[in-house]
């Protein structure tokens, strides 16, 4: 059940597909947060960002997605010790997706790693915005901190995947181990400090890319 459709990189070398896609199944959302600004800046990236920087994010079952080719490309970046996995195609710098460990089952994708219209199509458009006091300009509508309704969804969500069996297979980790499949890198404190200027709320240079 639901819409199938094809993931793929910027320069077409990763790709993959993600399936069992309705507005019933997944949640897409608009995070404004600092973390998702300075991965996009890490990456020299600034184009997948709104005018706002914010980030349009699907978040998905694991189980439901899966790369059928360029996985020698797939590394992980974290933007401090214990934060995100926020995996992505090293050919061309495109995310494929944001993780917890596996014991929270869930994948937040970037929209620009598909195509859009089709995308409109399985899931709608995004059902509202978070984190927007980390935007860059006037916040967007709305959207200040953690939306409560939003929240108790994504909640919602975890636990039908989870309930439905689809928290394994996971694409970025061994069921065996836990670990993850694909190397990871941790930016150091200075390095995460410098991507800084980059992102809202009041960033205070131009893009680096
Ligand atoms: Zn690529
Ligand atoms: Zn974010």
């Amino acid at each position: 059940m639901g819409g199938l459709i094809e993931l793929r990189c910027r320069c077409g070398e990763v790709r993959g597909t993600l399936r069992d896609l309705s507005p019933h199944t997944v949640n897409r959302v608009t995070c404004y947060c600092d973390d998702c600004q300075a991965f996009a800046h890490q990456l020299g990236r600034a184009d997948l960002l709104n005018a706002k920087g914010g980030s349009d994010i699907v978040q998905v079952a694991p189980a439901t997605l899966s790369f059928t080719q360029g996985q020698h490309r797939i590394v992980g970046l974290r933007l401090k010790p214990n934060g995100l996995y926020r995996w992505y195609a090293n050919c061309c710098n495109t995310p494929v997706g944001n993780t917890l460990t596996p014991s929270i089952p869930f994948v937040g994708l970037l929209v620009p790693a598909f195509d859009k219209p089709q995308l409109d199509d399985a899931v709608g458009a995004p059902s509202g915005a978070i984190f927007g006091k980390y935007a860059v300009g006037e916040p967007p509508l709305a959207s200040k901190g953690i939306n409560l309704l939003l929240l108790l969804r994504a909640l919602g969500r975890l636990l039908g995947w989870r309930f439905k069996g689809q928290s394994w297979p996971h694409p970025f980790f061994s069921r065996e181990t836990g670990a993850p499949l694909y190397a990871v890198t941790v930016l150091s404190a200075e390095q995460r400090e410098a991507l800084r200027v980059f992102c809202g709320p009041q960033p205070s240079a131009p893009s680096a890319s």
